[in-house]
């Protein structure tokens, strides 16, 4: 195998991964704040985090992965203003934050399984570790931080290095931070944020700063030492938060660990800093402020089987920006479709011990492929070359196609043509339907009775159906969505 080289966007280099632990990968994801359904944007990074994860089972490391949910601190603004995103989410209605936590983090865990990602040794809840943050809290209190009116500060200025991971810290890059009265440098945050006096909040702790809520960025520092050890391998996220949320936890991690600097990557808490770009959308939909937005459920009602969605994200580099549109997601599923349709025919085979010259070459360009900083885009042809081989014990082939899709995680063995019609929510008419009026159609023409097979035709497409004719894929027939 291959040597795994990883960007890291601590250093801006590609590094090769050498584990801090022989034999082990640790990995902590910034998992969602649950105030809101997430949008498919935000589980682009997860299926990049559950990419890489994969692909250090595949590189044989007993992995460790831990995703984070995030309950209490996260504000409304990644800087230190607005309110708490899920003290929001809750005021004017009957629930409790704990209910609409419980809500999100479900609809969450429902996305994460329909997108095939695998489950993470922890989900660690935010809540769950307060004691924790107040202790690390105090373990750095009297040397990094000072305390104002609203809260306990963290103090910049007083670890070597800060914000070198956004490599952006300007006065300008400052600007966009919020003035909060007093604070001595205008990148310094809140490690507790104390409640207003006259204010009650439905979450909040005593402390030594007063009763509150601990800032954002402590919970991740806390639950990464806690459950990975410092160092750990890698850490991941959004490039967002490459900006302001990893600056800080990686300058809270240097204050817990004696506030060494950061050319000795050790002290950042993680060796290896990862993000994922954005999936863009030009409409702007699918922002969760903006009232509707893209859901990976909108795309299941819209008829998309959503690892056509998981496909679209393998398609491109996690590095790059990737650009919605329905045609792409289109696109995705015909090509999903034709890999499914070339698996069926393994499916009665037993896997075999995949010894083949062909398949050995292949195993090697998918390797490399993934090595390379996870260029899934380069190891999806080698899975579709694998599947085209001709001439080939389907046994071996098998074998060769679950070893790949181990790592890109399409499911292809467990899914069926019929699985990624198109099936709109909204349609007009059933599949039964549909299925009889073809059986009817068949019949007819076979009695060569066009006038009927014409005018069946033309029934479906009146309610929607497109009649497919010898299509190549073998859809037969398609559903368009209505109104
Ligand atoms: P949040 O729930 O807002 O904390 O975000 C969850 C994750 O999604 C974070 O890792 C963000 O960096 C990431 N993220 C947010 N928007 C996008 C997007 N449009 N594309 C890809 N990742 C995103
Ligand atoms: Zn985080």
């Amino acid at each position: 195998m291959a040597d795994l080289h990883l960007f890291n966007s601590l250093t801006r280099k590609l590094e090769r991964f050498e584990p801090v632990h022989p034999g082990e990968a640790r990995v902590y994801t910034c998992g969602p704040t649950v105030y809101n359904y997430p949008h498919i944007g935000n589980m682009r990074a997860y299926v990049f985090a559950d990419v890489l994860g994969r692909t250090l089972s595949w590189k044989g490391y007993k992995l460790t992965h831990v995703i984070n949910i995030t309950d209490v601190g996260h504000l409304t603004d990644d800087a230190d203003s607005g309110e708490d995103k899920l003290e929001k989410a809750a005021a004017g209605t009957d629930k409790s934050i704990w209910d609409i936590a419980r809500h999100y983090t479900e609809a969450y865990w429902a996305d994460v399984k329909a997108l095939n990602i695998r489950q993470p040794a922890h989900w660690s809840v935010a809540t769950d570790y307060i004691e924790p943050m107040l202790e690390f809290a105090k373990s750095i209190a009297d040397k990094h931080c000072y305390e104002l009116e609203s809260g306990l500060y963290f103090d910049v200025s007083t670890v070597e290095d800060y914000g070198r991971l956004a490599r952006a810290v300007t006065e300008e890059g400052e600007g966009r931070i919020e003035a909060v009265e007093g604070k001595r440098n205008a990148a310094d945050f809140a490690i507790w944020r104390k409640t207003p006096p006259g204010e009650k909040r439905q979450m909040e702790w005593d402390s030594p700063w007063g009763r509150g809520a601990p800032g954002w960025h402590l919970e991740c520092s806390v639950m990464g030492e806690k459950l990975l050890g410092f160092p750990f391998d890698i850490h991941t996220g959004g490039i967002d938060h490459r900006e302001i949320h990893h600056p800080n936890e990686i300058a809270q991690n240097q204050a817990f660990c004696g506030c060494g600097g950061l050319s000795d990557a050790m002290n950042s808490g993680a060796r290896i800093w990862m993000h994922n770009n954005f999936l863009v959308e030009r409409s702007g939909k699918m922002s969760k402020s903006s009232g509707e937005f893209l859901r990976l459920q909108l795309l299941i009602e819209k008829g998309y089987h959503p690892l056509a969605y998981r496909m679209m994200c393998l398609q491109a580099h996690y590095r790059s920006e990737l650009e919605f549109s329905w045609q792409g997601l289109g696109a995705a599923l015909t090509r999903l479709k034709r890999m499914v349709m070339q698996a069926e025919r393994l499916k009665e085979a037993e896997a075999s011990i995949p010894d083949h010259p062909k398949f050995a070459a292949l195993l090697e360009k998918f390797d490399a492929a993934m090595s390379d900083d996870l260029n899934t885009a380069i190891a999806l042809t080698a899975l579709e070359e694998a599947l085209a081989v001709k001439k080939v014990d389907a046994g071996i082939k098998r074998a060769v196609v679950e070893r790949m899709d181990s790592v890109l995680g399409l499911g292809l063995m467990d899914l069926a043509r019929q699985d990624l019609r198109i099936r709109p929510e909204n349609a007009e008419i059933t599949e039964g339907e549909i299925e009889d009026a073809l059986a009817r159609r068949k019949e007819a023409r076979a009695a060569k009775d066009f006038a009927t097979s014409d005018a069946i035709r033309d029934e479906l497409y009146a309610k929607g159906v497109e009649v497919m004719d010898g299509d190549p894929l073998g859809w037969e027939w398609s559903l368009e969505e209505r109104g």
